[in-house]
């Protein structure tokens, strides 16, 4: 599903922050990536749905090289990757359920597909009271479940989380936990940059850790590795 080939990312500013990564990760997959601060976690995972675009080596997710992605036709890779941020990044001026619908609004859905679509995802996170709610009247928790039923309202084969529970306290932390695992389950594969070692060492999963823009460790069901 995502196969990396000799990866090389320099920024202009001269940093080097991805050194020559080869990686495959499979349809189904779910993957923690870990590593100091500063490792290249961040611009490693941003090159799986072109926010950052390799200096050299090949990328293809799903079938389809980035590399030779024309800049038209990132939209269509986005919609088939769904992206989850630290900071949940929903739209403060519309409501839950505008939040989650717009995705479905841009390619043009039926109004009555998308209503159905939306309270099933809002259903998923157990948010559907909340849908006439605005961002800010949500607590943390719950503003990263709404972004977790954007992210997959367009069904998307591939999942990219970057530290989505480094805003969270640790039950809510466990609860969205569960929903990606269930999101997993369905068959989305996940990738999933992440500082909470609590989480990587109780649902054990592939973890790959970085250093110095390189993997350092490549473990079926690992561990986090890094003292606190
Ligand atoms: P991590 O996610 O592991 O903390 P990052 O991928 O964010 O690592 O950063 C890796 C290195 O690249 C760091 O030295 C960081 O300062 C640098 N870096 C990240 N983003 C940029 C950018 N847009 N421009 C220049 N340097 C950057
Ligand atoms: P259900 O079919 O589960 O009863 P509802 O149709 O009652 O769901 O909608 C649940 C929530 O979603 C309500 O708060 C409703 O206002 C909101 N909602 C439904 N459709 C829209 C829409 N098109 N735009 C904005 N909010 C909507």
């Amino acid at each position: 599903m995502i196969e990396m080939q000799d990866v090389y990312k320099k920024y202009p500013n001269g940093v080097q922050a991805v050194d020559g990564i080869n990686i495959r990760i499979k349809a189904g997959e779910f993957v923690y990536v870990v590593g100091p601060s500063g490792a290249g976690k961040s611009t490693f995972i941003k090159m799986m749905y072109r926010e950052e675009k390799p200096t050299s080596g090949s990328i293809v997710i799903d079938g389809v090289n980035l590399s030779k992605l024309k800049e038209s036709k990132v939209p269509l890779l986005r919609r088939n990757i769904g992206v989850v941020f630290q900071d949940f990044k929903l739209l403060p001026q519309l409501t839950v359920y505008e939040n989650v619908a717009f995705a479905l609004e841009v390619i043009e859905e039926s109004p009555k597909n998308i209503k159905k679509r939306v309270m099933e995802v809002l259903d998923l996170v157990k948010l559907k009271h909340k849908a006439r709610h605005l961002p800010n009247e949500l607590s943390g928790g719950e503003q990263q479940r709404i972004s977790i039923a954007r992210s997959i309202v367009n069904k998307p084969k591939v999942m990219i989380a970057d530290e989505p529970t480094g805003n969270l306290d640790p039950d809510t932390s466990w609860e969205i936990m569960n929903i990606f695992e269930e999101i997993n389950e369905k068959g989305t594969t996940i990738v999933m940059a992440t500082h909470n070692r609590e989480i990587v060492n109780t649902i054990k999963k592939r973890v790959i850790a970085i250093e110095n823009g390189k993997i350092a460790r490549d473990q079926a069901e690992g561990d986090y590795g890094y003292e606190a």
